[in-house]
């Protein structure tokens, strides 16, 4: 079945424009992604950015490290563009940010976003300085910023100053609760010296990223509860396969319900090999799941049972899937508002025609013992039974028809 649309309130934020993107206030919630290849490599970070905005990343984060990315990033930004690719870069920012933003001009042009994390700006005196220069950068170029505070580097000043003031309270709180308001108070606090600094709140987001579930949740509660940042929300290491889709998921979906995030990312470790547009997939399908946004039609499909004694309900629903997905950079333009149909694919008579007429084309494969025939429904009334060897086909074949019908600008619906 169709999931609802969401009527949930989401928290009121202050809304960003990233170029063309806006994250926060009524915006839908953006789904961004990251590059694993090493920027100075233009050919390589190209090749990828331009698949994640294919596979729907809306927003896409590369590293800038050292003087080579820094040069490449005008670079990647002209060939992408000169492929017709618009998705906005974001430049990611540790240690060296001021210095490479300085020095290279065109790199800061580039990109339409900067992230800095504020525990890796610098160390000790110059910390301050080199955080300044950042967002005095901003301000110079009108680029958003993102201040993304991390579990594992946060900064040293902010926790031992509130482990300090925790020692010294009468009732103290346990290292977990400081280390988690440690978080948030140095997101907001490097939030209020931008905006002293002169970066407009309408030009930063906020993220306080941990790899643990129950942390991130606690976290993003307190900081929600700061102030109206827009935020970014991501489970930071989530790991690989499905412990990192499912850890990720987990604590998305409970923060979203709450309607906290504008801007999601899910930091998988791809197997080896393993393509890197999982993560953008992943988003989308926790979005999607949520129905808060639609970005592909979604197969519904049974498990499966002891009534499904070969495969050819498996790979029939697999292959649908993966047709429906990979014909969306196409279809988005061509079928507006395909991407919220629902296909449903199951394995016998015992639930398929009742799941088939709740979807927009639904099929119901033959279970073992069954007469070798596939009812097929659309829009809820049986229009035919397919029979024989070529089922997947002539069904695929159903499917792009109604597509055209129902979607195409001949709109017969
Ligand atoms: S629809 Fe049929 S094959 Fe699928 S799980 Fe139910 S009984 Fe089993």
């Amino acid at each position: 079945m169709s999931p609802s649309r969401h009527t949930l309130e989401r928290r009121r934020t202050v809304p960003v424009a990233v170029g063309p993107v806006t994250i926060g206030g009524q915006a839908p919630i953006v789904v961004q992604s990251m590059t694993n290849t090493d920027t100075g490599d233009v050919e390589a970070t190209v090749r990828q950015v331009a698949d994640l905005a294919r596979a729907g990343s809306e927003l896409v984060r590369i590293t800038v490290n050292h003087e080579s990315a820094a040069k490449a990033v005008p670079a990647i930004r002209e060939a992408l563009d000169a492929q017709g690719c618009n998705v906005p870069l974001v430049g990611d920012f540790h240690f060296n940010g001021h210095r490479l933003l300085t020095d290279y001009p065109e790199c800061a042009e580039a990109l339409a976003k900067y992230r800095i994390n504020p525990g890796n700006v610098g160390k000790g005196e110059k910390k301050d300085s080199q955080f300044a220069t950042m967002i005095e950068l901003a301000c110079r170029y009108d680029r958003p910023v993102r201040i993304g505070v991390n579990w594992g580097s946060l900064d040293q000043d902010v926790i031992v100053r509130m482990m300090d003031e925790n020692a010294r309270a009468a009732q103290p709180k346990d290292a977990e609760q400081i280390m988690r308001e440690a978080m948030v108070e140095s997101a907001i606090s490097s939030a209020e010296r931008a905006e002293r600094l002169g970066l407009a709140k309408d030009h930063i987001i906020l993220s306080c990223k941990t790899s643990g579930v129950q942390d991130l949740i606690a976290v993003y509660r307190l900081l929600a509860a700061r102030g109206d940042y827009a935020l970014h929300l991501g489970l930071t290491e989530a790991g690989m396969g499905s412990k990192g889709i499912v850890a990720s998921t987990a604590a998305l979906s409970v923060l979203l319900q709450e309607g906290i995030g504008d801007t999601i990312r899910v930091s998988l470790t791809p197997a080896p090999g393993e393509a890197r547009t999982r993560e953008v997939v992943v988003a989308q399908e926790i979005l999607q799941s949520m129905g808060f946004r639609s970005f592909a039609p979604m197969v519904t499909a049974c498990p499966g049972c002891g009534r499904t004694t070969s495969d050819t309900f498996q790979h029939l629903a697999e292959n649908i899937q993966t047709y429906l997905r990979d014909q969306m950079p196409a279809w988005r333009t061509q079928y507006p508002g395909v991407e919220t149909m629902q296909v449903a694919v199951m394995g016998c008579v015992v639930n398929g025609p009742g799941e088939s007429k709740h979807a927009n084309i639904g099929i119901s494969l033959p279970g073992s013992g069954e007469r070798p025939s596939a009812p097929v429904y659309v829009d809820g009334e049986k229009v035919a039974t397919l029979k024989g060897e070529g089922i997947a086909e002539q069904f695929k074949r159903m499917v792009d028809e109604y597509i055209d019908a129902r979607y195409g600008s001949g709109d017969k619906a």
